[in-house]
């Protein structure tokens, strides 16, 4: 049987990886995958989550099966951090929430809960899109459009993005990244976020807000702006939540889907799809990365620890953007970095084409994707000059 299978496409990203993990050069840098690195290069596991882990390994509580959304404590506990404490009457007494199996595992029940609603419907991405936005939605038998989402300053283009979104109707489902766009790091202002939801309002079209970088951005109540003024202004709304990056649960694999509807009715029949969605795929997802983040939440010095440690992180990714920028103005490239300060969250897109991408990585031994994206989360601080004078031989020819 497995003869007849034809050479699969592989991942980009993870093709990359392994490529740097052959690479032997000394000075490699590999900027390839979204993963927050401190400034000896490590990926550490938070103060805050090691201490809930010793708690939680310390009350040895039982392995059994969790009820079929998963962790109903982290649930709440999500559903209130990123909708806020609303109270019945708010967004967050009309939304249910199921763990998933991280950001990706979100992404996937709630495409799979379009298509139960709206069999082959169409849901509008960015161009560009996070690269596994588009095969995650496909997979669940979705139609995929695209809209723009930069002008040629590198800006976020808000005409350019309702010109487009204008074309979506009212069957139609928007992704929208709510902060800390990958792979841009280009951000709407607040005045485009109401001019997305006012459009949502009046077209009638989902808004589906993926989550994955919150507090990374410009700080977590900041970053979960834009959500949270979506779910005041649309009766629906799908976001999918990871805890991968903020708490550092990578392999962990811990997330939630949230549904918003218009009606007590609509929001439980919504929970039960994704319930029978997960079934079918996984039936139930891990349990340790969400029983970690509800034990963080729940202990005011855990979650005042957690936070710090976020601020902290936020810290370390922008004093690196500002460096590198910097250090290529000092190497007479400040032009082709202006747009670099204005990015946020763990991306920046270098100002270099495919084949410059190339270059960098044969000749100086840095790793970013081919469409020029770096993880400037990624850079031990002493590295940021290697970097910047990588990307200015590049320039230079
Ligand atoms: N959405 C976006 C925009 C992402 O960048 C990522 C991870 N790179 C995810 C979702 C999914 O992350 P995970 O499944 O690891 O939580």
């Amino acid at each position: 049987m497995l003869e007849l299978l034809p050479p699969p496409p592989t991942d980009p990203l993870w093709d990359l990886t392994y490529e740097f993990g052959s690479d032997e050069r000394a000075e490699r840098l590999n900027l390839v995958l979204g993963v927050y690195r401190d400034h000896t290069g490590r990926t550490p596991v938070m103060a805050a989550v090691r201490e809930a882990e010793i708690r939680l390994a310390e009350r040895s509580e039982s392995k059994e099966y969790r009820g079929l959304s998963g962790n109903a404590a982290f649930n709440r506990a999500l559903l209130t951090l990123v909708l806020g404490d609303t109270g019945p009457q708010g967004p967050a007494g009309r939304a249910a929430a199921v763990q998933t199996v991280a950001g990706s595992g979100a992404l996937r029940l709630l495409a799979d809960l379009i298509c139960r609603t709206r069999p082959g419907a169409t849901v509008w991405i960015s161009d560009p899109a996070y690269v596994n936005h588009r095969p995650i939605l496909e997979a669940a038998g979705l139609e995929v459009r695209t809209y723009g989402w930069r002008d040629a300053e590198g800006r976020f283009d808000a005409a350019g993005v309702l010109r487009d979104l204008a074309a979506a109707g009212r069957d139609d489902v928007v992704l929208l990244q709510g902060c800390c766009h990958n792979p841009t790091g280009v951000d709407p202002e607040p005045e485009d976020w109401e001019a997305l939801a006012a459009l949502a309002a009046r077209d009638g079209w989902v808004p589906f807000v993926d989550l994955a970088y919150h507090g990374l951005g410009d700080g977590l109540e900041a970053d979960l702006r834009a959500t949270r003024l979506l779910a005041e202004r649309v009766p629906e709304m799908l976001i999918a939540v990871s805890c991968s990056k903020n708490f550092g649960l990578y392999s962990d694999r811990t997330g939630c889907a949230i549904v918003l509807g218009a009606s007590e009715r609509a929001v439980r029949h919504a929970e039960t799809a994704l319930q029978n969605a997960a079934r079918t795929l996984y039936s139930m997802p891990p349990e340790h990365g969400a029983a970690v983040v509800t034990a963080v939440l729940e202990d005011e010095g855990l979650r005042a620890l957690w936070r710090a440690e976020l601020d902290a992180m936020r810290g370390r990714i922008e004093a690196n953007r500002t460096s590198l920028a910097a250090e290529l103005a000092e190497l007479g490239w400040g032009a082709q970095a202006a747009s670099l300060v204005r990015q946020r969250g763990m991306f920046s897109m270098l100002p270099l084409t495919p084949e410059e991408m190339l270059r960098l990585r044969r000749q100086y031994a840095i790793y970013g994707t081919t469409a020029g994206r770096i993880n400037i989360a990624g850079i031990e601080s002493g590295r940021i000059p290697c970097l910047a004078r990588g990307v200015a031989g590049v320039l230079a020819g």
